[in-house]
């Protein structure tokens, strides 16, 4: 089996990088950037300051502050108009993607619908999407998505509330920055639920049959920072080390499911995001503990190490010892990061019931339940998702 590995040119990280956007803009080519973010990063002055810095770098852009969490096509086609209006007569050349998956992942598919046209529904998966697009600088202010580095994007078709899965190339951000002080200002929700997204991509990547032994090191130093800095970063928002160790096992995270896939988690995550507005960390998180114990007999072994690197248990430990160690972690998680089930998050039953099999065919549609080492049938989705109603 072969590999092809992708990844970012260039990753900036540390304490303050955010002001070296000039140096990174001259080092990817791109002098009149359009700026693609939503209007808490206004508020919170992150737009500021980023503006500040490519003043003082003599570099002129534009604005598009209305991403939306979760988007749609349509603040997508927003955001093309702005995209298509250009700067004083002259068109931009680059996205400068500020906040979280959200508004970079808006960013990729201006990338694409710039140079390209069309609409996002023609570039969804089976379709790959390697030609080339506008280059992305993202700059991501949660620790979650890992989209900074990821070939991916998300988008919801707004006619059938379908969120597409888009890959390629295309979709691949030419550099990232990874300022961990942009990421002090998340409320202790947005950190659990971003956090346990990041989580899923490392375990999921990590036993995808599509793993390879690069993907495999990304995803286990993913979960060896992640697991211990959860909780310390939820707990106080102001843990810098913590705060640091997510972003960048988010970014590792990222780099390994973009090279190795996700599995069955996500795939059944991205309807209920998009049919019930479930935040998107927060659908994996009703999910993971569910899932994993059903796909556990399938690859003991590899679910064993994710419960080592995450220091859930010693390195000698037995297998079996290790994965009731996870299962009981992935519950204990949720349990202290005040994860909902899906009752309690509101959503209504009948109209739960009657979605199963369409979001079960949803979700075998996006390809990811392919990856998983226990590949389950619409029927073994459907149950699933009864499992996790409770
Ligand atoms: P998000 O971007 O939707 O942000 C969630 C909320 O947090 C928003 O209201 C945002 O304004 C706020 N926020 C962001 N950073 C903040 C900060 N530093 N301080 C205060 N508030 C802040 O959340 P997300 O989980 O990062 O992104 C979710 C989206 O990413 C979904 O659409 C999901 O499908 C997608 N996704 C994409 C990939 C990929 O590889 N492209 C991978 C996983 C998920």
């Amino acid at each position: 089996m072969t590999h092809s590995l992708v990844l970012p040119r260039l990753i900036r990280t540390g304490s303050g990088s955010l002001a070296e956007i000039g140096k990174l803009l001259a080092c990817c080519g791109v002098s009149r950037p359009l700026i693609v973010t939503d209007p808490t990063m206004v508020s919170l002055g992150y737009v500021g300051r980023l503006t500040a810095a490519l003043a003082e770098a003599g570099l002129p852009c534009g604005l598009f502050s209305e991403t939306e969490p979760e988007p749609t096509e349509t603040s997508v086609v927003a955001a093309e108009a702005i995209l298509r209006a250009g700067l004083d007569g002259q068109a931009f050349d680059g996205l400068v993607a500020l906040g979280g998956g959200s508004a970079i992942d808006t960013a990729k598919a201006l990338a694409v619908l710039g140079p390209h046209g069309g609409r996002m529904r023609d570039y969804k998966v089976p379709r790959l999407v390697d030609e080339p697009g506008m280059p992305v600088i993202a700059i991501p202010t949660t620790a979650g998505t890992g989209s900074e580095a990821t070939r991916v994007t998300v988008i919801t078709d707004p006619e059938n509330d379908e969120k597409m899965l888009c890959m390629g190339l295309a979709f691949m951000p030419v550099a990232a920055i990874l300022d961990p002080d942009l990421t002090l200002s998340l409320p202790s929700r947005v950190t659990a639920d971003t956090g346990i997204d990041a989580l899923t991509h490392a375990i999921e990547a990590y036993v995808s049959r599509k793993a390879s032994p690069f993907s495999d090191q990304q995803a286990l130093a993913a979960m060896r920072l992640i697991a211990p800095n959860l909780r310390r970063a939820f707990h106080d928002g102001q843990d810098r080390v913590a705060r640091e160790a997510l972003l960048v096992g988010a970014c590792f995270g990222g780099i390994a499911f973009s090279n190795a896939s996700v599995a069955l988690v996500h795939g059944m995550s991205r309807p209920i995001g998009a049919f019930f507005h479930v935040p998107h960390g927060l659908s994996n998180a009703m999910l993971l503990p569910a899932v994993t114990a059903w796909s556990i007999p399938a690859a003991p072994g590899r679910y064993a190490d994710c419960a080592r690197a995450m220091g859930l248990v010693g390195e000698g430990a037995s297998d079996e010892l290790a994965n009731d160690a996870l299962l009981e972690e992935l519950q204990g998680l949720n349990a202290e990061l005040g994860v909902p089930t899906p009752t309690g998050f509101g959503i209504n039953p009948a109209r739960w019931q009657q979605l199963r099999p369409l979001m079960a065919e949803q979700a075998l549609a996006s390809g990811s339940p392919g990856n998983n080492p226990r590949i389950p049938t619409a029927d073994e989705i459907i149950a699933l998702y009864d499992e996790v109603w409770g």
